[in-house]
């Protein structure tokens, strides 16, 4: 698939930098912004970058609407429900624009790439004043400075193939883990999937400017690094420099520093053995592979453009298991797909029985404009969907929970990254992704600990510090 490969250069982004101190120089003191986030982790990197840009332009962060002259709302377009929320929190700032008539808004993410909706924008919310893709993100500043003057509303929704921009300025939230993006865009058309359309063609970063960020992280402190990417196996293919993504691993392990690496999301028909082998010789990479199987059935499978089948999943299933005989391995499944029988479903159920998934993450189909799959003919009620839902829950919760009990009594290093504050205990994953609660003082919040497993339920482990 050929595509043109833009590399926003370092001058270019320097500029925006540039436009962030002009800024700075005429805001008000006590200016603050508000970036709400839709949608994934590529999303929430997304808005560390466009919080790093309004930290340099002087603004203050704020969580409340009301208190915020900026408010950047970055979408997602994946799910019509995501779309909804959006317009209707959209609706509920006419109050704070009434409140605060300088209050400037915008919109941006992937729901701003499908021209319906900037239309949409355009006529019924006159409130929000600048509108901007994924891809323009690296000249969020240049865009709010001309939404500024106020002469007109701005539109740079973007075209072409997606850009890679380095050197924006991150505002991270936490001081545990760190999302790292390695590439951006999607090749696969999955016949259900809206990504690639408004994400573009997979473009990667180039490996020394990810290891740098990475040495960067650690020795700001942060203990856990999820490498993001709509499809990282792909990683490298659209450059010239011969780093895969388990070459990447590699080299990212051998940074200095007490780390995890973790990384998302797989795709089953680019994960490789030179993948599962770099996971199973690095020390500091997790031991937990998230692999979307979306459907056990090879009709199904066809109809969402997966290019792979059963055999070939259950293939690489035994292959990292044979690399790593304790790996984790979780997965995804799109229930009710246009035309999928009970005879369809069934082959599901008998997948997800063979490979007995640690955890599965289940959605029932959502039909999005745009897509191939939402032409196709769709005989089957929400209720047969619902009720495929919950049989399938039932069973991958029966299996989560007998793999938990595997646990009990064991020793195992976990990374304690946070408080339950509902419960009252801290919480850590294992190296392989597994969350576990544990009784303790915040200030552990941040560090490795070895911890005796002593309990479960479906959805957690609960340790007690050795
Ligand atoms: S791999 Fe498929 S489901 Fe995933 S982002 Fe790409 S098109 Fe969408």
């Amino acid at each position: 698939m050929s595509y043109k490969r833009t590399e926003i250069s370092k001058e270019q982004v320097a500029r925006q930098l540039a436009v962030c101190e002009e800024i700075k120089r005429e805001l008000a003191a006590g200016s603050r912004a508000m970036v709400d986030t839709y949608g994934c982790q590529q999303n929430e990197e997304d808005s560390e970058k466009l919080r790093g840009y309004l930290a340099a332009m002087g603004y203050e962060m704020t969580d409340n609407e009301h208190e915020a002259d900026v408010i950047v709302i970055n979408t997602c377009a994946v799910r019509e429900h995501a779309e909804q929320r959006v317009f209707g929190n959209l609706g509920a700032l006419t109050h704070t624009k009434k409140e605060n008539p300088n209050q400037m808004i915008a919109v941006c993410g992937c729901m701003v790439k499908q021209e319906h909706i900037v239309e949409k924008i355009k006529k019924s919310y006159p409130l929000v004043s600048l509108v901007f893709g994924p891809d323009e993100l690296w000249r969020f500043p240049e865009l709010l400075q001309r939404a500024r003057e106020g002469k007109k509303r701005v539109y740079a929704p973007g075209e072409g193939d997606g850009c890679v921009a380095e050197g924006v300025p991150h505002l991270r939230d936490g001081k545990v883990k760190a999302w790292l993006s390695v590439m951006n865009g999607c090749n696969n058309f999955c016949s259900y999937c809206i990504v690639p359309y408004t994400r573009d063609r997979e473009r990667s970063r180039r490996a020394d400017d990810i290891i740098a960020e990475a040495r960067e992280l650690v020795a700001q402190g942060y203990k856990e690094i999820m490498l993001l990417g709509q499809n990282v196996n792909s990683y490298g293919k659209d450059l010239d420099e011969g780093v895969s993504f388990a070459e990447l691993i590699r080299r990212i392990n051998a940074l200095e520093g007490d780390f995890v690496i973790r990384f998302m999301t797989s795709h089953p028909k680019d994960a490789t053995p030179e993948l599962f082998s770099a996971m199973a010789e690095c020390e500091k990479c997790e031991k937990h592979l998230h692999l979307p199987l979306q459907s056990g059935s090879d009709r199904i499978l066809k109809l969402m453009n997966r290019r792979y089948d059963a055999e070939k999943y259950l293939s690489q299933v035994e292959a990292v298991r044979s690399c790593i005989p304790d790996i984790v391995l979780t997965t995804d499944i799109i229930v009710g797909y246009p035309g999928e029988t009970d005879e369809d479903f069934a082959a599901t159920m008998r997948l997800a029985e063979k490979v007995r998934f640690d955890a599965m993450f289940t959605f029932i189909y959502s039909k999005r404009e745009g897509t191939p799959a939402a032409k196709m003919e769709d005989p089957f009620t929400r209720e047969q969907k619902q009720q495929h839902f919950d049989a399938l829950l039932e069973l991958q919760n029966r299996i989560s929970e007998e793999k938990h009990r595997e646990y009990i009594g064991k020793t195992v290093r976990v990374l304690i990254d946070g408080r339950d504050r509902e419960e009252g205990v801290l919480t850590a994953r294992t190296l392989g992704g597994r969350l576990v609660r544990i009784s303790g003082d915040e200030r552990l919040i941040g560090s490795f600990a070895e911890t005796r497993i002593v309990d479960c339920n479906t959805w957690a482990l609960r340790g007690e510090l050795i």
